[in-house]
C-alpha cells in the first residue's frame, strides 16, 4: 500500500492543486480560521432542504373586490390563430404611435364586451399616460396579475405574432421575416452536436474572450437565467450530463426539444461562439413556462431556484445531485444557520457546517455538484452584509461513511460527538466533533460533558486495515460559481479555470442597452484580476477591514462579498478530466 503525503498545507496555498488524485485531496487543511460557536438547537425540520424558503417579493396587488374571474370562462387560445395564452405578441392599436410588445396573460369574453378579448401583459412599462393600461383589470374586474401600467385588453384581431421570436413558431407566420435588427444585429447560428467548455489558460486569454455582446443576452427579466446559465455551463462540464441524455419513457414528450433548445442554441453557441442571442433563450424560456409548474418565466422577475427547478427537476429529470442521509433527495442545499453575533465575515465554510451541524443530517457521499444558497430570504433580508465564498470547500464532516481523524490525537475517528461541537479549545467546526475511542472517554471525564451522547462512526472496513498506514485525507470541493443578486437583478463571477490562480470573469446580461422602448440589452464579460485576491484568507482580511463601510469596497468585491445569492461548488473529479 502506498503511503500518501503528509505535509500540512492550507487551502490557499497554491501546491495543494498539484498532482490531485482523483477524488481526494491528500493532505490537512488549517480550516477555518475564526472561531465560532453554533448554537446547539438542531431542528429536524431543517433538514429539508430542497424546499426553498417563502420569499416575499411578489407584490400582492389584488384587492379582493375585483376578483371575480368565474364568471367569465377564459380560452386557452385564440380560435382559428396559433396564439394562445403564453404567447408573445405584437398589439397595434390607434392609440400608441407604435407596436407594442407583451406576452398573452388571458383569452375570454371580458365583462362587457361580445367579442374576444386578449389580455396582454405588456414588457415594458408605458409612460403613454393616454394609454387604457392597468394592472390586469378591465372595467373593475380581475383577469390577471401585474405591475400597474403594463396590462393592456385588445380585442384578438389587433394580436399578432411577435416578429422578433418568429422562429419560435414558423407555423404561425413563417410569411413575415425575422428582424435580427432587434437584438443588436450580431448573428447566433444554432450550433449542432456537442462543443466543449471554454478552456482558458491565462488571464490574457480570458480578456481575448471578453468585451460587449459577450455572454448570454438578456431580454426581459432574464437574468436569473441568463446568470445562471453562463454559470452553469461556459466554462465547466459538469452539468453536461444534461445536455446527452437520451430520453427515457418517463420523459415529458417535449425532453428532445428542451434538450435540443439548449444545448444546440445555447450552450453549444455560448461555448463556440461566446455569445447567446436574446431569442435563443428566449425559446427555452417559453418551453419551460409551458411545459413545468413555475409559471411567469417569460417575462417577470424570477429567482434561480425557481428556474432550476423547473429546468432540472421537472423538465430534464435530471439525477439530484445531494442524496441525504435522511433519505431525500436536492439539487441546491439552502443554509439555514442562527445568527451568530461573534462572526462578521463568515466564510462559505464556516455556515455551511453550521447549517449542516444544526440539521444533523450529512450527505451519503461526494456530490458532483454543490449549488449553496446563502442566508437571505427575499430581496431584502441578509443574515449576514458581508459573507466570503469559500475557495475550496471542505466537506470530509459531512459525508456520511468518510473516514475522518480524532481531533485530539489524530489517529482514525471512530466515534462523533455532535454536543463537542465548537466546545473543545482548539477545535473549530465539525472537525472538534470526531474522536478515537480514547480521546473520546477522556473529553467525556469532564464534568460538564458528561450529559453528551456520541455516536459511534461507520468506517469502511478496507480503510481500518490501512488507517495506522496513512493520514486521513480530506475531501475538497472547488468554487466555481457565485451568483449575485443586488436590486432585483442578477450576474455572475465565474471561474474560467481551475486552482487559485485561475482568471475569473465577471458576467452582466444587461451590462449596458441599446434603445428605449423596443431597444435590445447589450451583454457584457469582463475579467476582474484582483478577484482570487480577495478571495484569498489573507487578501478578503485585508479588503474587510480596509473597508468599514460598503462604499468603500472596489465595486467587484463589494458585489462578491455583499450580494452573493449562490455558490457552486464542483468535485475535483470534474476538475481532473478539463
Ligand atoms: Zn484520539
Ligand atoms: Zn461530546
Amino acid at each position: 500500500m502506498e503511503t500518501q503525503s503528509t505535509s500540512s498545507l492550507s487551502p490557499s496555498d497554491t501546491s495543494l492543486y498539484n498532482n490531485i488524485p482523483l477524488t481526494v485531496l491528500e493532505l490537512f487543511a488549517s480550516g477555518p480560521s475564526v472561531p465560532y460557536n453554533c448554537t446547539p438547537n438542531a431542528s429536524p425540520e431543517y433538514a429539508n432542504a430542497r424546499d426553498s424558503p417563502v420569499y416575499d417579493n411578489l407584490v400582492d396587488i389584488d384587492t379582493p373586490a375585483e376578483v371575480d374571474l368565474v364568471k367569465y370562462t377564459p380560452l386557452q387560445d385564440i380560435p382559428d390563430t396559433a396564439l394562445g395564452v403564453g404567447s408573445m405578441v405584437e398589439v397595434s392599436i390607434p392609440e400608441a404611435s407604435e407596436n407594442l410588445y407583451g406576452v398573452i396573460r388571458w383569452i375570454g369574453t371580458a365583462q362587457g364586451r361580445k367579442q374576444i378579448m386578449v389580455g396582454v401583459e405588456l414588457e415594458e412599462d408605458q409612460d403613454d399616460r393616454t394609454l387604457p393600461t392597468t394592472n390586469g383589470t378591465y372595467k373593475g374586474v380581475r383577469y390577471f396579475k401585474c405591475h400597474d401600467g403594463r396590462a393592456l385588453f385588445v380585442t384578438s384581431d389587433r394580436c399578432c405574432t411577435d416578429r422578433r421570436f418568429i422562429e419560435l413558431d414558423g407555423k404561425a407566420a413563417a410569411n413575415i421575416p425575422t428582424d435580427s435588427k432587434m437584438f443588436g444585429q450580431v448573428e447566433c447560428p444554432s450550433v449542432p452536436g456537442a462543443v466543449a467548455p471554454l478552456k482558458i489558460k491565462s488571464l490574457e486569454e480570458l480578456e481575448e474572450n471578453c468585451g460587449k455582446f459577450k455572454g448570454i443576452q438578456g431580454h426581459h427579466n432574464s437574468c436569473y437565467l441568463d446568470a445562471t446559465l453562463f454559470a452553469m455551463f461556459t466554462f465547466t462540464p459538469v452539468f453536461d450530463s444534461l445536455l446527452f441524455r437520451p430520453p427515457e419513457a418517463d420523459d415529458i414528450p417535449n425532453y428532445m426539444e428542451v434538450q435540443k433548445v439548449l444545448r444546440e442554441e445555447i450552450v453549444n453557441p455560448l461555448r463556440k461562439n461566446v455569445f447567446v442571442r436574446a431569442d435563443r433563450v428566449m425559446k427555452l424560456r417559453q418551453l419551460l413556462d409551458k411545459l413545468s409548474s413555475v409559471s411567469g418565466l417569460t417575462s417577470e422577475e424570477k429567482d434561480p431556484e425557481e428556474f432550476l427547478n423547473s429546468l432540472l427537476a421537472q423538465i430534464m429529470r435530471a439525477e439530484p445531485f445531494l442524496k441525504l442521509s435522511s433519505g431525500q433527495d436536492a439539487y441546491f442545499y439552502q443554509l439555514f444557520v442562527e445568527k451568530d453575533e461573534r462572526l462578521c465575515f463568515p466564510t462559505v465554510q464556516q455556515l455551511f457546517e453550521q447549517s449542516f451541524h444544526s440539521s444533523d443530517i450529512k450527505l451519503k457521499e461526494v456530490p458532483s455538484c454543490l449549488i449553496i444558497q446563502m442566508p437571505r430570504f427575499g430581496k431584502n433580508f441578509k443574515m449576514y452584509p458581508r459573507i466570503l465564498p469559500s475557495q475550496l470547500l471542505d466537506v470530509t464532516d459531512i459525508i456520511e461513511d468518510s473516514p475522518r481523524q480524532c481531533s485530539v490525537c489524530g489517529k482514525l475517528a471512530e466515534y462523533e460527538c455532535r454536543d463537542c461541537y465548537g466546545v473543545l479549545q482548539g477545535g473549530v467546526g465539525l472537525e472538534s466533533t470526531a474522536f478515537c475511542l480514547k480521546c473520546c472517554d477522556t473529553v467525556h471525564m469532564h464534568a460538564r460533558r458528561t450529559n453528551h451522547t456520541p455516536k459511534k462512526l461507520s468506517v469502511p472496513q478496507d480503510f481500518r486495515i490501512m488507517a495506522d498506514h496513512m493520514n486521513v485525507p480530506r475531501l475538497y470541493m472547488e468554487l466555481f460559481a457565485v451568483v449575485c443578486i443586488e436590486t432585483s437583478h442578477y450576474v455572475a463571477f465565474v471561474k474560467a479555470g481551475s486552482g487559485p490562480d485561475a482568471p475569473w470573469c465577471f458576467f452582466d446580461s444587461m451590462a449596458d442597452r441599446k434603445g428605449e422602448k423596443n431597444g435590445y440589452n447589450i451583454p457584457e464579460m469582463i475579467t476582474v484580476p484582483d478577484l482570487p485576491l480577495w478571495l484569498s484568507e489573507e487578501g478578503a482580511r485585508v479588503v474587510n477591514e480596509t473597508s468599514t463601510n460598503d462604499k468603500m469596497l472596489p465595486e467587484h468585491a463589494k458585489r462578491l462579498f455583499c450580494d452573493a445569492y449562490m455558490c457552486m461548488y464542483q468535485s475535483t473529479d470534474v476538475m481532473m478530466y478539463r
